[in-house]
């Protein structure tokens, strides 16, 4: 019998309540138990499992990001941006 049968009976967790504690969860800070429900109905919800995976991604990105966009070169981007908005090619 696997564990996934062992907890597949008892009260199942809403989205709401899913959607409420998925940070928590994916942070690994919510308590055994609600872990095991949130586990099991991202395994069952493609929305919610969906919105874990965004979550997911989004972490890693942050946690895989070497440092902080230097201001200066942020500051040129956004000037570029600003230079591409206002100069559009006329001819084009
Ligand atoms: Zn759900």
């Amino acid at each position: 019998m696997s564990l996934k049968h062992l907890f597949s009976f008892g009260r199942s967790m809403h989205c709401d309540a899913v959607m409420a504690v998925l940070q928590s969860y994916l942070d690994g800070e919510t308590d055994v138990d609600t872990a095991r429900k949130v586990a099991r109905h991202l395994d069952r919800c493609a929305d919610c499992s969906i919105e874990s995976e965004v979550y997911t991604s989004i972490q890693h990105h942050l946690a895989n990001r070497p440092f902080e966009i230097d201001p200066e070169i942020r500051a040129r981007l956004e000037a570029f941006g600003r230079s591409l908005a206002h100069e559009r090619p006329g001819s084009a």
